[in-house]
């Protein structure tokens, strides 16, 4: 039932948009941890590979066209199930589920969410979704900054 009222207000439609552009995309331990296994790469393989280094953190690169290197147009995210948390956490990022704003504006960028959906229902399955999810700010193994706290 849930699932059913969160597909309601997002449903990803692959477009893309969110996957465009450069160095966005920092990856936890956790991520590297779980991307690696998924790729069957040791981790430093993997962050060799498909990572960069930036005052201390690790980003994902960008592939030729200046989307995510792991953005495919036929397929979209190539490692789904294994993205990083931020991407697995939009669009209930900390400012859309604070901000009825913010929601405005990603609803404007993001066709997968629902231009129908009020900002309280938004911001409360949101929160569920996060928290079922283990993608609060407060779990020590993430650290996209998008996220919310408890
Ligand atoms: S912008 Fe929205 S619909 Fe497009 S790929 Fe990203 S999450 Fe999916
Ligand atoms: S990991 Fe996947 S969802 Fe995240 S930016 Fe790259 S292609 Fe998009």
């Amino acid at each position: 039932m849930i699932d059913e009222a969160r597909d309601g207000i997002f449903h990803c439609r692959m477009c893309g948009r969110c996957c465009e552009g450069c160095g966005g995309i920092v990856v936890s331990p956790g991520d590297i941890a779980r991307l690696s296994a998924f790729l069957h790469l040791a981790s430093d393989e993997f962050v060799a590979r498909y990572g960069e280094r930036t005052a201390g953190k690790v980003k994902i690169r960008s592939g030729d066209t200046d989307y995510c290197i792991f953005f495919s147009k036929e397929e979209g995210c190539t490692v789904h199930e294994a993205k990083p948390a931020v991407c697995r956490a939009w669009p209930y990022f900390r400012g859309n589920i604070v901000d009825p704003e913010s929601l405005g504006l990603a609803k404007g960028f993001c066709p997968g969410i629902s231009p129908y959906v009020g900002h309280d229902d938004f911001a409360r399955l949101g929160r569920e979704y996060l928290r079922e999810h283990n993608l609060l700010a407060s779990n020590p193994t993430c650290e996209a900054l998008t996220l919310i706290l408890p």
